[in-house]
């Protein structure tokens, strides 16, 4: 296990602990289990990383489980993505994959035994009519006049099921719990219904699923997990997993605990959402970098490091509350900062002419990969007589603080020398589209020998050996910190979440740059190759601004 995942102590830690302790529990056991009908995201790395980390820290072991009893929303690519992104996270299932699919047959049997000790029944009432009579938080539910078949007309009902002779929504097994309880989940919940679909799994062999709530407990007792954790909005199905427990002649006995989810301001984590924004094109895919899933992520350049890291930062408890995406920035930043080699990039190119550098000259000058880091090396990088230099590093008529390119002032090129700008070219619509300079050749490296003072260092690339190549600048996907509190989610959408700049010049090192692998531009921010980068159209993603800001950094 990665070590940043590993937590100080919180509730469940202290749980488990406890657990260990009192010899209730002898090896730690706990699960993720995703159902497979979307990406992960970054809520979801929370749970794997609880998950994962607890079963890490006490020496158990951590089952990656698909939740996979609805196969109308369910599809292979969801699962494969999902194995990939956990394993990007830094987590390993070992032999332990399983699927609720896995278990139709013993939850089939299951579901029998509830059936012959008279407490489920099957109900030919449709769905429809089944939620009007569950009552509400005020009023009882009313029972079905199917509720006291004798044990076995429902043990035929539920075999005819099974035979599929009963088409969808038909008939539904239900538990014989309590139609007046107080908690809605124990009124007679549904736990078995008609679908005649196929699975990626099983194919065609069912067609008739358990419900999650008759799944899930009864998975996590034949995996022998010992703490099944989850999210709060299962604090009121956790009496009705456990009455199954005590209702069936499980192999183990698993509790369920229950923390707050993950939320993150401008950012949606609801898989209804996520995967409206793909299908109405909202976004580019799953792993469009705006998203927040963890195929997103990854294509965007964000280390897993740093998401492990800002997950434990979040903490776990049971207060539900909503996290500054600052603090995401910042665990971005100093993973990035650490990890990320240094090169040069130009975004908004403007034209430099040295016009005391000789034509047709070049020469190669040494410049050092990471400044904090000398393990990192060093570089040669082509200079020239021709260069670009950023469109927002000159004014003609600066205000006081502007230390940077303007008429008549000298400022130095990062690694190369002190030049010093002379003229100003326009086009005929009276935009500048060229400076010209003079550079003083004894200040190679970047000083001179007078010891005289530059209050600005710019970054460059020399023209005719810079590569080109599309850069993306991402925003927040939403343009409010509460996505969706004024109705509707989709109104939020930020119309300037991307901005493509289509022509900028790197430095010619930068055309090798690996999908994924994180670089610093200076001056710019940290950026990553996209996966659809080709030698002859590079593509560039922006995956975090620097700290302070563009104007800040450049002095
Ligand atoms: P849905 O059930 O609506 O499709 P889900 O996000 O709950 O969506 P699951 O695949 O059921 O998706 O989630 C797998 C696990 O991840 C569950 O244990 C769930 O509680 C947990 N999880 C999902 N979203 C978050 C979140 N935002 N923060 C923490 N844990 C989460
Ligand atoms: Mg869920």
């Amino acid at each position: 296990m990665p070590d940043e995942a590993a937590a100080g102590r919180d509730f469940l830690r202290d749980i488990v602990a406890a657990d260990l302790e009192s010899g209730r529990t002898r090896a730690v056991v706990t699960r993720f289990p995703p159902e497979p009908n979307g990406y992960l995201h970054i809520g979801h790395a929370k749970a794997i990383c609880i998950n994962f980390g607890i079963a890490a820290e006490f020496g158990g072991r951590c089952n990656l489980r698909f939740d996979d009893t609805n196969p109308v929303k369910e599809e292979q690519e969801y699962i494969d993505a999902i194995e990939r992104d956990v394993r990007w996270l830094g987590f390993d299932w070992g032999e332990h994959l399983h699927h609720a699919s896995d278990y139709f047959a013993q939850l089939y049997d299951w579901a029998e035994h509830l059936i012959r000790t008279g407490h489920a029944y099957v109900d030919d009432l449709p769905a429809a009519e089944v939620q009007a009579m569950r009552g509400t938080l005020t009023e009882p539910g009313r029972e079905s006049p199917y509720r006291n078949r004798s044990a076995e007309e429902n043990l035929d009902l539920f075999r005819r099921m099974r035979a599929g002779e009963f088409p969808n929504g038909a008939r539904t097994l239900r538990a014989k719990i309590d139609m007046a309880a107080g908690n809605i989940n124990l009124r007679d919940p549904v736990l078995y219904r008609i679908l005649h679909a196929a699975h990626p799994r099983t194919g065609t062999a069912w067609c008739i699923y358990p419900t999650y709530d008759f799944a899930h407990g009864q998975s996590d007792a034949i995996e022998g997990v010992t703490h099944s954790l989850c999210t709060l909005e299962f604090e009121d199905h956790r009496p009705l997993y456990d009455w199954l427990l005590d209702h069936l002649p499980v192999p183990s006995r698993p509790r369920q605990y229950e923390t707050a989810r993950l939320n993150i301001g401008y950012t949606v984590l609801s898989k209804r959402v996520l995967t409206e924004l793909v299908r109405r094109g909202h976004v580019e895919g799953w792993d469009d970098p705006r998203m927040p899933t963890l195929a997103a992520l990854r294509r965007r350049g964000v280390p897993p490091a740093a998401i492990r890291d800002f997950v434990r930062r979040t903490g776990v408890s049971r207060a539900n509350s909503v996290v500054d995406i600052a603090m995401f920035d910042h665990a971005v930043r100093e993973h990035l900062n650490r990890a990320a080699p240094r090169r040069m990039a130009v975004l908004r190119p403007l034209k430099l002419v040295i016009e005391n550098y000789p034509e047709g000259q070049s020469e190669q000058l040494d410049a050092v990969n990471h400044p904090e880091d000398p393990a990192a090396g060093r570089r040669k990088i082509p200079f020239a007589r021709e260069l670009y230099v950023e469109t927002d590093d000159f004014m003609e008529n600066p205000p006081k603080k502007f230390y940077r390119l303007s008429p008549g002032r000298e400022v130095r090129l990062r690694y190369a020398y002190l030049v010093t700008c002379r003229e100003v070219v326009r086009n005929a619509a009276g935009e500048v589209v060229e400076l010209r300079a003079t550079y003083d050749p004894a200040s190679r490296g970047g000083n001179a020998p007078d010891g005289r003072k530059v209050q600005a260092t710019l970054h460059w690339v020399a023209a005719p050996q810079s590569v080109r190549a599309e850069v993306r600048l991402y925003g927040h996907l939403f343009a409010r910190p509460d996505p969706g509190a004024g109705g509707d989610v989709f109104a939020d959408l930020n119309p300037r979440s991307l901005e493509t700049l289509a022509d900028c010049r790197l430095e010619p090192s930068l055309a090798d740059a690996v999908p994924g692998a994180a670089i610093q531009f200076e001056r710019n921010g940290y950026f990553c190759a996209d996966t659809t980068s080709r030698p002859d159209r590079l593509v560039f993603n922006r995956t975090i601004a620097l700290r302070d800001g563009y104007a800040k950094a450049a002095g």
